[in-house]
């Protein structure tokens, strides 16, 4: 149902919003590099419409003082919606990554926080299978921290999802009540992956990861993370990704050695946005792997956590 509503969604934006029209339209020509790593690829995209977003000022000043982009009285008047459970509005994202890109905001101006609504995000995947739904934590890479929202993109775009189900790089690490736990090596990026077809078992897995996080990252006001979950074969995939940063030291420094590269979901997932052209050129594969090395955990670091989430 939601899958139809979506589809005459994006013709209507694709025809009647210039601001979609023209940004999906250069979507098509974007320049796109492949840095392999045997096992794996990551892709990087330079993507001029996103400067916005990477470069977005996230402080709580910067945000107080700015009228919310993702509030109903703000948005385009081209901007149409579809409701979701009356609580969230599907939205064309005018600034795309992905062929198709939604966001997809609460109806309330609320904070971005995870917890009570990762249910929402597995009974979002569920309704949009040809999609993967994805959050970027606060501190992780959401540009409105003060509206709660999720993303989405169309699916097999990110080379993530192919990664996972390749199963060159994961093992199952435990499989109890209908839940398993995959376990990810020499990924460069620590991440969890949960997989099963019952949300109400997924759910408290989930919880019981977060509070254990949150006692890691006590002074956040949500441990940092980016969670990607699609829903295929009947089952719900989530990977998630903890962090230890925000954005690498590359971001901050100064001439030639800055990177503009402000990691979220998507970055995590295998594609790499570089909103500056002259990043695009230089960046290398030694980069790609400070970068990760800088904002995520590694593969020991989760291997403790998965001792403690069974
Ligand atoms: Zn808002």
């Amino acid at each position: 149902m939601y899958s139809r509503k979506i589809s005459s969604l994006f013709s209507t934006q694709l025809r009647e919003w210039e601001l979609a029209k023209l940004n999906y339209r250069q979507l098509e020509n974007v320049k796109s590099r492949e840095f392999d790593f045997g096992y794996f690829k990551v892709f990087v995209q330079f993507n001029p419409g996103r400067i916005r977003s990477s470069s977005a000022k996230v402080d709580e000043k910067s945000i107080g003082e700015r009228p919310c982009f993702l509030c109903e009285k703000n948005r385009p008047s081209e901007q149409r919606g579809v409701s979701f459970e009356e609580r969230l509005t599907i939205l064309v994202n005018p600034f795309p990554i992905f062929r198709r890109h939604l966001t997809i905001p609460s109806e309330l101006h609320i904070d971005q926080r995870i917890k009570n609504n990762f249910d929402t995000m597995l009974a979002l995947a569920e309704a949009l299978p040809s999609f993967i739904i994805f959050y970027n934590g606060p501190q992780c890479g959401a540009s409105a921290p003060d509206h709660f929202h999720f993303q989405a993109g169309n699916s097999g775009f990110m080379p993530l999802e192919k990664d996972f189900q390749d199963g060159n790089l994961t093992t199952l690490f435990s499989s109890k009540e209908g839940v398993e736990i995959w376990q990810w090596k020499g990924y460069q990026r620590g991440i969890i992956t949960l997989r099963g077809n019952d949300r109400k078992k997924l759910v408290p897995v989930f919880n019981h990861f977060l509070e254990m996080f949150s006692e890691v990252q006590p002074d956040r006001t949500e441990p940092m993370l980016n969670i990607l979950a699609d829903y295929y074969d009947e089952s719900w995939t989530i990977h998630i990704i903890p962090r230890k940063k925000h954005r690498p030291s590359q971001f901050f420094a100064e001439g030639n050695s800055q990177l503009l590269i402000s990691p979220a979901a998507v970055d995590l997932g295998g594609v790499m946005i570089t909103p500056r052209e002259e990043d695009f050129e230089k960046i290398t594969r030694t980069d790609l792997e400070d970068i990760f090395s800088q904002v995520c955990f590694n593969d020991n670091e989760i291997a403790g956590f998965l001792i403690e989430l069974v």
